[in-house]
């Protein structure tokens, strides 16, 4: 018997589901965390979650786009999407691989499927950057499904840890001032998982398969649970009946002025009337 990590676990604040869409040039997704969760779930932006076997809803794919001012992180759970971008990067997305960009001051690009049948399944969460350094220069990085590093914990939960720390494994990125965690864990029948989180950071989890309890609450699959900040409340404890899957996503907020517009986020109006007019005359990605 392994002693509990988490000795006070958080509990729900809410359970979300998130809004259908499309974006792109038509690819059917659900918005889990959309624009009114942005100040409640600081420093996250949006995540989107895509799955479907039928063609029509992927195929489009997104095109030419520019983007100013945060990260994108694109996790596949199944399918292939090519991604080329004006700092001259391309790579290949396929199942259980990630990609992280970050867009700091621009960069354009295109995410469009290799695949015209079978299932496309993923998500791409967006990681807000503090104002410091919404101006750097772009980065990116894609990571193979054998090159996330991946955690068995003591309690039978299988890990990926795409960003933070889980059971003394680091994460594939790390940020210095949103802090993110990223995890997405597999449990079997009678497992349970645990993980430290600072009270002041904002936490959810989204399950994709399955269900899971968390808080004496049941969360079902496809809903997001929004999870309580308080003080004397350490970490996150899970636990399945049946086997599931479900990410776990943390990180420290910024508590700065978050202005959207599309694919800008900045600060103010301002900068983000800089950004368009940047696009416009085809600065934005120099
Ligand atoms: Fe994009």
């Amino acid at each position: 018997m392994t002693a509990s990590i988490v000795t006070s676990p958080r509990r729900i604040e809410r359970l979300v589901s998130g809004q259908r869409t499309s974006d792109g040039a038509g690819v059917k997704l659900t918005r889990v965390l959309t624009q009114e969760l942005q100040q409640r779930l600081d420093p996250f932006l949006m995540l989107d979650a895509f799955g479907s076997d039928q063609a029509d809803d992927y195929l489009a794919g997104f095109p030419d786009h520019p983007h100013r001012g945060f990260e994108t992180v694109t996790y596949m759970i199944a399918g292939r999407m090519r991604h080329r971008d004006s700092a001259g990067n391309e790579g290949l997305l396929e199942n259980g691989g990630m990609q992280w960009m970050t867009a700091g001051r621009g960069v354009i690009h295109s995410e469009l499927p290799e695949q015209e049948e079978g299932l496309m399944e993923g998500f791409q969460l967006w990681l807000n950057l503090p104002a410091s350094r919404k101006m750097q220069a772009p980065w990116y990085r894609d990571f193979k499904a054998k090159e996330l590093p991946k955690t068995r914990t003591a309690s039978g939960a299988q890990v990926t840890v795409i960003a933070g720390q889980c059971s003394g494994t680091p994460g594939a990125v790390q940020r210095e001032q949103t802090q993110p965690l990223y995890l997405d864990i597999e449990l079997q029948p009678g497992s349970l998982f645990e993980q430290p989180i600072p009270p002041e950071h904002n936490a959810f989890i989204y399950v994709y398969r399955g269900q899971v309890e968390l808080g004496g609450q049941t969360v079902p699959t496809q809903k997001m649970a929004l999870l309580r900040n308080e003080p004397d409340r350490d970490g996150v404890c899970v636990r399945a009946d049946r086997p599931s899957r479900l990410l776990l996503i943390a990180g420290q907020p910024l508590h700065e002025p978050i202005v959207q517009y599309g694919p800008f986020v900045m600060n103010t109006r301002k900068e983000i009337y800089q950004a368009m007019a940047d696009y416009q005359a085809g600065r934005l990605a120099l």
